[in-house]
Order: C-alpha cells, then structure tokens, then sequence
C-alpha cells in the first residue's frame, strides 16, 4: 500500500536505534525525509548514513539531548518543515517509588511529558495551516496497565496521554492527528537493561529473567522493533486521517483484558 506520504518532513527523536530509530526507518522506506536526533553524534551519524543508504530519502542527524530547550531548538532548525512528528526519549530509571526525589520526577515528566507537548507546540500550528500533520508519541504499555518497577513512567507518560486526548480532538478537523504508540516488550538496548535491572533485583542471571518475561508474553517472544516501526508508518500515512487521540497498544497479546 503506498502510504501518501513520499516527500514529506519528519522530525523522529531517539532516533539512533531501538523503536525511534525502527520508526525512522519505516519512513524512510515510504520516501519521508528525515531529521533524526540522539544524544550521542556517532551512533546517530551511523544510522543517519544507513538509513538514507538503504532509502535514498534526506536524513539530517542532530546530536543533542531533547529534552533540553536548546536541543529542542537545533533539531526543529533542522527541519525545512515539520510534517510528521514522532516524539520519543529514553525511559525513566526503575525503582521502588520511595527512592525517588522531587528532581528525579520533574526529569521524569520534563523527558517524557513536557518535552513532546513542546514539540507538538512548536509544530502543530504550521502543520493545521498545511492541513497535513502526524504526531505520534512514543509511550509505554506502562499507561494501560501500569508496571510495577516503573511508577515514574507510569505517572509521566500518562500525563501526556491525558493532554494528547484533548488536543487530538481539536487538530483532526485539519487534517492534524494526534496518536500514542504503546509498545508492551520489544528487543531493544532500553528492554536489554531494564531486564538486567530486574534480574538484578531478584538475584538470577538476565538471561533467566529475560526467558521470564517471553513465557508471559502469548505471542512466545520480544516484540521486533521494525514491527513497531511500520505500525507509526501506518499512523503517520495519509490513509489515517480519520485516527486521532488513539492508543495503540503494540505487546504481542500481553495486555489481558477484552478492551
Ligand atoms: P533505546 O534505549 O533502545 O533507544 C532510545 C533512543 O533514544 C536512543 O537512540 C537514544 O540515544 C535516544 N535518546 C534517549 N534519551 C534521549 C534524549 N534525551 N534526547 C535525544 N535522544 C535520546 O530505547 P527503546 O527501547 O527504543 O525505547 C524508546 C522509548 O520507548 C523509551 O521511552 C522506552 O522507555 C519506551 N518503551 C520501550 C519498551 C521496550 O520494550 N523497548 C517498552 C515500553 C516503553
């Protein structure tokens, strides 16, 4: 299916690997240009090369942190416009709730709330005036069912949910949808170290851990980041514009309930 979206700008954060960089990737696959964003410059210049290698799409790389103003301000800079916005940063730590300060969530909920309604400000307001935009948040299954290990997750990314089901509501009449993407467990470098987190914790090898967590997953394994990848292509497409203020959990049957 050709998505409609060949030409257009996306801006994709956390982009140097794991589910930022899957979703990058997928866009680039339906000719996307691209601004992508890491932290750190060689890792984000190595997959800026791939990616425009394998597509032939324009893929800028800017290496700076999100959630800091004037890391926010390079990577918009970068962009001729922003179509396609897909906000996304590391996750918070993991920990009992009482081990965290004041500071430990207001970083929590500056990386993982403040930052994408930011970027959504900065944006969304060119993107009604286009009548075109695609903003999908990279949140968490933590917001459907919350996890236990990650309260500043939990709380964080469910107050951009909260925001993003109004707003959504109010910039689809342009053709601007507002969507979360919820991934339950993909193989990524964040799945890797938060299962050696909890392996830790309960004082058995990772690779024990990380068997536990496959056995309670019905689909049998770790989610493949180009799975959710292509999932935020299909949100991002011209076909969906008719879904907004969604939240699509991505978790190979973990969730249990019938809703
Ligand atoms: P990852 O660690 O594999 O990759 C994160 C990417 O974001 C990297 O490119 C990293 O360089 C970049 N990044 C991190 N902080 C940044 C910042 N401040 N500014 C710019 N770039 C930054 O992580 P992932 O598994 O791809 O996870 C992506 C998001 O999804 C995270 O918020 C994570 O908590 C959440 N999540 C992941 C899973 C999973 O199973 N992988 C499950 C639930 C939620």
């Amino acid at each position: 299916m050709d998505l409609g979206i060949a030409g257009k700008w996306a801006l994709v954060c956390g982009a140097s690997k794991g589910l930022g960089y899957a979703c990058a990737r997928s866009l680039a696959g339906e000719g996307v240009n691209l601004v992508i964003n890491a932290r750190t410059a060689q890792p984000l210049a190595e997959a800026a090369q791939r990616i425009g290698d394998e597509t032939g799409v324009t893929v800028v790389a800017v290496a700076c942190d999100v959630t800091t103003p004037q890391g926010r301000a390079e990577a918009l800079a970068a962009a001729p416009q922003v179509d396609i916005l897909v906000n996304n940063a590391g996750g918070p730590p993991a920990g009992d709730f009482r081990e965290f300060s004041r500071d430990d969530w207001i970083r929590a909920i500056d990386a993982n709330m403040l930052t994408p309604i930011e970027l959504i400000r900065a944006t969304v307001d060119a993107m009604i005036a286009r009548r075109f935009g695609r903003i999908v948040n990279i949140t968490s299954a933590a917001v459907k069912a919350p996890i236990d290990a990650l309260a500043l997750s939990n709380g964080a990314r469910s107050g951009l949910t909260g925001f993003v089901a109004g707003l959504a509501r109010k910039t689809v009449a342009h053709n601007v949808t507002i969507n979360n993407l919820l991934p339950g467990m993909f193989d990524t470098e964040r799945q890797r170290q938060f299962t050696a987190v909890v392996a830790g914790r309960m004082n058995v090898a990772p690779e024990v851990e990380r068997q536990r967590r496959i056995a309670s997953i019905p689909a049998g394994r770790l989610g493949d980041p180009h799975e959710f990848g292509q999932a935020c292509a299909y949100l991002c497409s011209a076909q969906a514009s008719f879904v907004t203020g969604q939240n699509f959990l991505i978790d190979g049957g973990t969730y249990p309930g019938t809703f």
